[in-house]
């Protein structure tokens, strides 16, 4: 193992003929830190991963591990432990033998190889399956059998490329929470690649959200889920409705509507200037007195409903509540000041 304090990515590019999947990744990741790489499908998350691990060659920028340069290096000599989406196990070797594949692969002595692959089996609780091959588990057993392969070696960083979205819902939810208990525990520096925002929110220590292969933001999943950099990130985080506007005094106006509203600007606005109003649905109030709209579906979700409704001027809003709505009720709704973003169109 190579431990180091950090490892930085300096302008990582990477072509495919002449189209860019990554474009000038500049990010310092920490000792111990969780990142995750975020965005939408193609915005090249696996891309700057396969960069880390040595798997794709760069076509422009450098990678360093503390001061010394890493992406000339081949994957085997880089010492990072490696999760796919598929697995990926030895489908003839048992449990046990996937995981000390690694160790006799780089010559750990026999009694040692033996008691670190037992520990890294009870890691994930697989004590029970040791014996078994990967065939005769469920996708949850086989993920873990990955994690404990790759966490075994003691990498001085691991990089996860959605391990878990070949799960159901219910063992996602777990698996999440044991990442994250091992992370801890092991103090293990990761990469972890995925594009469902409430994993990336409640897993990493920070996110680096990407878009057509370009950072749009890095930071805590506080500051990305609170402050999102510009319209693009708040799409991505939940910020459903997107409201066309213009910049008036000291408020911004809200397509033909007429209605004032106020916010908090991101970016430079000037007075005049068309802007984009984002809001979640949940942060939309129904309130008597407020502006007239109608609803136009109304999903029953347990607890809430989820409400589409249509402004007099034909904009579309999306809103959450505890009340009962049904098609064609009209009702009066508000966009609080302090849930409202305000965004340079
Ligand atoms: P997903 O979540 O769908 O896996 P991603 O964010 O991981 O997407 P990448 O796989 O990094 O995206 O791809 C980024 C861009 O680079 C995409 O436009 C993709 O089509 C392109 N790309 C990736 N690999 C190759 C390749 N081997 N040859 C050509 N283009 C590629």
């Amino acid at each position: 193992m190579t431990g180091f304090e950090t490892l930085r990515l300096d302008g990582v590019t990477r072509r495919f003929g002449d189209a860019d999947a990554l474009t000038g990744l500049d990010l310092e990741i920490r000792r111990g830190e969780f990142i995750a790489l975020l965005g939408p499908s193609g915005c090249g998350k696996s891309t700057a991963l396969n960069c880390l691990a040595g798997l794709l060659p760069l076509s422009d920028g450098s990678i360093w591990r503390d001061g010394t340069r890493l992406d000339t290096l081949p994957p085997e000599r880089r010492g990072f432990g490696m999760v796919f989406q598929n697995y990926a196990l030895f489908p003839h070797l048992s449990v046990r033998n996937n995981v000390a594949f690694g160790l006799k692969m780089r010559g750990v002595p026999r009694a040692q190889a033996r008691r670190r692959t037992e520990d890294a089996i009870r890691l994930v609780h697989l004590e029970e399956h040791a014996g078994k091959l990967p065939g005769q588990l469920s996708g949850g057993q086989q993920q873990r059998v990955a994690i404990a392969r790759a966490v075994v070696v003691e990498p001085s960083l691991v990089l996860m490329d959605e391990p878990l979205s070949n799960l159901d819902a219910k063992l996602r939810l777990e698996m999440r929470t044991e990442i994250r208990r091992l992370h801890q525990n092991l103090g293990l520096t990761t990469v972890y690649v995925t594009h469902d925002q409430e994993e990336a929110l409640s897993m990493a220590d920070r996110l680096v959200v990407l878009r057509a292969g370009r950072v749009q933001q890095i930071g805590t999943p506080e500051q990305v889920h609170t402050r999102p950099a510009n319209r693009h990130v708040a799409d991505f985080m939940g910020f459903r409705n997107l409201l066309p506007g213009r910049s008036v005094d000291d408020h911004f106006k809200i397509n033909d509507l007429g209605v004032r509203v106020s916010g908090t600007s991101v970016g430079e606005i000037h007075k005049g200037d068309p802007v984009v109003a984002a809001i979640r649905p949940e942060d939309v109030l129904l309130r008597p007195g407020g502006f007239e709209v109608t609803v136009e579906v109304a999903e029953y979700h347990g607890r809430e409903i989820a409400a589409e409704v249509r402004t007099t001027d034909g904009l579309t809003l999306h809103l959450r509540t505890s009340q009962r709505l049904a098609p064609g009720d009209k009702v009066g709704v508000d966009l609080p000041a302090d849930r409202l973003l305000v965004f340079p169109a």
